[in-house]
């Protein structure tokens, strides 16, 4: 398996070799040459699969430069009971009315990006020592992607994370998380600063390419291939649970932010997994949800993006995007770059042309939820199952519901659990949801971190004492 650019213009590539990089030479994203086809007959053999030994067979077809003993290795790793609080990895959790959720959320940052980057961090181990090489991840981070990368690399050999965020603007659950981590190799950087101060002096220090070289940083960011691959798993996980033979349909709903995970369950039907909708929802932040309406695309300005109770879907321009256009457009990668010329000179493209396509030939259908929405999906959920579900699920559930159909299971990704969203899941029901009980403890845990003032400068001279060479 090769990979080539969403603009054409990169030369074929092995994963390793896109592992551990971020946008392709030309700009565009990483995608395989060609999408592995899976017959009925090779879904109905996984049936009896758990989840790493899946996770080995789907990301193999994705992977074919690391052997496959290995592999197994690092799923197995990845996916067990010691990381994830459920023996199933993944559990499908019924709800109510044909919906059930597909429980993403059981690693240790209690939401669904644990899921690829329990999986990233294996095989970045893997493959620096592969290569005698070091990496430093730099990243800034408002809450959750900082954590689950944390989690995911602590420990690892040859492997460093300073992980840059605004200091006393995260839930004390968040600086729990975060903060209680004490391995040699991971660096919370408190900045005096707002989330964009944070991110402005990451993107400075990447932006200088002798500074980058010389200290191997890099980046854990969404539209790293390895991560989409790697939740291309659960979504076979998901239809292999709730379905009991071959050619049976289900649907999938997503809270969708980047674009990155209902990306993986596109690809996962593009495969032939018998995927009758997917069902992209957004919050008030509704770029995507109006390209699905009316075929333009129009991102937003950071000034125009509204900051909503389900913050981790509040993006103005959906990074992974671009990566079903190629499909959209016919894979025509001269035609993407066209379109993203366009973006960025006018600001947005059109391919309402192609709107008859995106449920007939794709599956997709898309909706708003807003706030009023998230609380009244919380408190119904509540008070006909008894199951607390996170806002970011709850968007996902409000959105999924007119598109349930008799027979064909609605599976609504959980992409977080409710106890780190706990002053919207007070808003909806007058009590907060409880956190796993391994995690009682969190708050009188130490915390290690540094603060600094807002100063691109102090961060250098950081990493420059403490970045593994
Ligand atoms: C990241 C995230 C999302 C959005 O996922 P994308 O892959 O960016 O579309 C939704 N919900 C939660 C809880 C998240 O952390």
């Amino acid at each position: 398996m090769k990979y080539r650019s969403t603009r054409g213009g990169m030369a074929p590539l092995e994963f390793s070799d896109i592992l551990l990089e971020g946008l392709a030479p030309d700009g565009g994203l990483a995608l395989p040459e060609s999408l592995p086809k899976i017959s009925s007959e090779t879904l109905e053999a996984w049936r009896e699969l758990n989840y790493a030994q899946l996770a080995t067979e789907v990301l193999g077809l994705f992977i074919t430069d690391i052997p496959r003993a290995d592999l197994a290795r690092l799923t197995a790793a990845a996916y067990n009971n010691q990381v994830f609080d459920t023996p199933d990895i993944v559990p499908v959790k019924p709800l109510d009315n044909g919906l059930s959720l597909l429980g993403l959320s059981q690693g240790p940052t209690l939401a669904f990006k644990d899921m690829a980057m329990q999986f990233l961090g294996q095989v970045f181990e893997y493959v620096l020592a592969k290569r005698n090489s070091t990496l430093n991840i730099l990243g800034a981070t408002s809450g959750d992607t900082g954590s689950a990368a944390e989690y995911a690399l602590r420990g690892k050999k040859g492997v460093s994370v300073f992980m840059l965020s605004p200091h006393g603007r995260m839930s004390d659950f968040q600086r729990a998380q975060m903060y209680s981590l004490q391995d040699d190799n991971i660096h919370n950087i408190a900045v005096k600063g707002v989330f964009d101060e944070c991110q402005d002096i990451v993107k400075s220090l990447a932006g200088d390419l002798d500074f980058k070289s010389r200290y191997h940083l890099g980046a854990v960011n969404s539209i790293n291939w390895a991560r989409i691959a790697a939740q291309v798993v659960y979504y076979f996980w998901g239809w292999l649970r709730a379905t009991t033979g071959p050619g049976q349909q289900v649907s999938f709903a997503v809270p969708s932010g980047n674009f990155g995970n209902i990306l993986s369950g596109h690809l996962a039907r593009e495969m032939g997994l018998p995927v009758r909708r997917l069902v992209l929802a957004t919050n008030e932040n509704n770029v995507l949800e109006e390209f699905f309406r009316t075929g333009i695309y129009r991102p937003r300005s950071a000034a125009q993006t509204h900051a909503t109770s389900s913050p981790s879907m509040d993006i103005s321009r959906a990074s992974n995007f671009e990566r079903f256009v190629f499909d959209l457009v016919g894979q025509d990668a001269a035609r993407v770059a066209q379109l993203w010329q366009q973006l960025s000179q006018s600001g947005e493209f059109d391919l309402s042309g192609l709107k008859s396509q995106f449920e007939a030939r794709y599956g997709f259908v898309a909706g708003v939820s807003t706030h009023a929405d998230r609380l009244a999906t919380i408190r119904s959920v509540h008070a006909a199952t008894g199951v607390i579900i996170d806002p970011h699920t709850a968007d996902g559930v409000k959105v999924a519901r007119p598109f349930v159909e008799a027979g064909i299971p609605m599976l609504v990704l959980e992409t977080a659990l409710p106890a780190k969203f706990n002053d919207t899941i007070v808003e909806a029901i007058g009590q907060p949801a409880q956190p796993p009980a391994h995690l009682g403890h969190l708050g009188s845990l130490p915390q290690k971190v540094e603060i600094m003032d807002c100063d691109t400068a102090l961060v250098r001279r950081y990493i420059e004492q403490h970045a593994k060479v």
